[in-house]
């Protein structure tokens, strides 16, 4: 036996999001009952809303920087109870038992982690339905707590950009005494230059608009580097401990592979396609490296919500209704929002 809640999503590659009822299963022994209050806007729904990775089923309900209420847990929870603020990111389920998923990389389980929208979904052998509804049903290992101190429609794009700029700079260990770039100033970037801040990192924000280079400032940059400008490029060749890529599509690597200094690496978080070709040459003089990176796992997103509950680090949000979200996706496309849009989900019950 299911439940059917609200929900905003799609029905085909062309067509608005608009609203409808979606199935949930029964909250299980070990599920946590969320009723939802916002959720955030990632690229990642609007390419699967319009099937631009080719692998949408449809009804599509994007949603996975989820943040809400609990209202009812199963017999087995334990770390949760009614009320308690929670949030859940792009994934709700994994096997827990690979090696991946036992070295808490549950992104990477190597039996397929479930995704929050528009996966398999082995409870109702139908598919996944993200956040774009009132209410939700997650097993309880796959839902975090939210510090209740931190704005908690700010805190919602956490659990996607956030954790998947926080995960690079942790694994690579970016801290006080290192100079940190950080590539393009979106809802990835504009994450990337607080946390590398926040960890006493000297930040440095590459971009190539000179509007943006102000608001860096603002977010916690120490400089700001504009890639248009050669010398000032040249000026700063062999001179990055770290680079943090967040550019959504392919680009020219080069210019960015001779800002690292010896040893140190570039880490892209955002083109999920094919990268222009770029010249071995570059990465073989110095031993530099290139590497790449996949949001972050559960016990991570836990550490990083700590962190931010403890530094009172939110993201820079624009607040919409649902009725709303179409406009919304137009604006994400052109790159016309600082930095993120959150929907405020009580909006779907009016
Ligand atoms: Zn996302
Ligand atoms: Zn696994």
């Amino acid at each position: 036996m299911g439940i059917s809640v609200r929900a905003f999503g799609t029905l085909a590659a062309d067509a608005p999001l608009s609203e409808m009822d979606i199935p949930r299963r029964s909250p299980g022994q070990d599920d946590v009952h969320i009723e939802i209050t916002y959720c955030g806007v990632c690229h990642s729904d609007i390419h699967t809303a319009r099937n631009e990775w080719l692998n949408s089923t449809y009804p599509v309900v994007p949603g996975h920087e989820i943040i809400g209420r609990v209202v009812e847990v199963g017999r087995n929870v334990k770390r949760f109870k009614k009320g308690d603020l929670v949030g859940v990111g792009c994934m709700v389920d994994s096997c827990l038992k690979c090696d991946p998923c036992r070295h808490h990389l549950e992104m990477f389980c190597q039996n397929g982690c479930t995704w929050t929208y528009n996966s398999p979904d082995p409870h109702t052998g139908g598919r996944t339905y993200g956040g774009y509804s009132t209410h939700i049903v997650v097993r309880e290992k796959f839902v975090l707590k939210v510090p209740e101190t931190i704005d908690e429609s700010a805190a919602a794009p956490l659990l996607c950009a956030g954790i998947t700029t926080w995960s690079p700079l942790r694994h690579w260990k970016v801290g006080k005494g290192q100079r940190v770039g950080i590539i393009g100033m979106g809802g990835l970037g504009h994450m990337g230059i607080k946390f590398a801040r926040a960890l006493g990192a000297h930040v440095v924000m590459i971009s190539r608009s000179p509007e943006k280079a102000r608001d860096a400032e603002d977010l916690g940059a120490h400089e700001v580097l504009l890639s248009t400008d050669t010398k000032a490029m040249r000026a700063q060749a062999n001179s990055f401990d770290f680079i943090l890529n967040t550019i959504p599509v392919g680009h020219e690597m080069d210019p960015y592979i001779s800002l690292l200094r010896i040893d140190a690496t570039m880490v892209l978080v955002g083109a999920v396609e094919p990268l222009k070709p770029f010249h071995g040459g570059g990465i073989i003089m110095g031993r530099k490296r290139v590497a790449g990176s996949l949001i972050g796992g559960i016990k991570e997103t836990q550490e990083m919500l700590d962190f931010c509950g403890k530094h009172n680090i939110v993201c820079d949000v624009e607040l919409i209704r649902i009725q709303e979200i179409n406009e919304a996706y137009d604006r994400v496309v052109n790159s016309d929002v600082k930095y993120r849009f959150v929907i405020d989900m009580r909006s779907l019950k009016e």
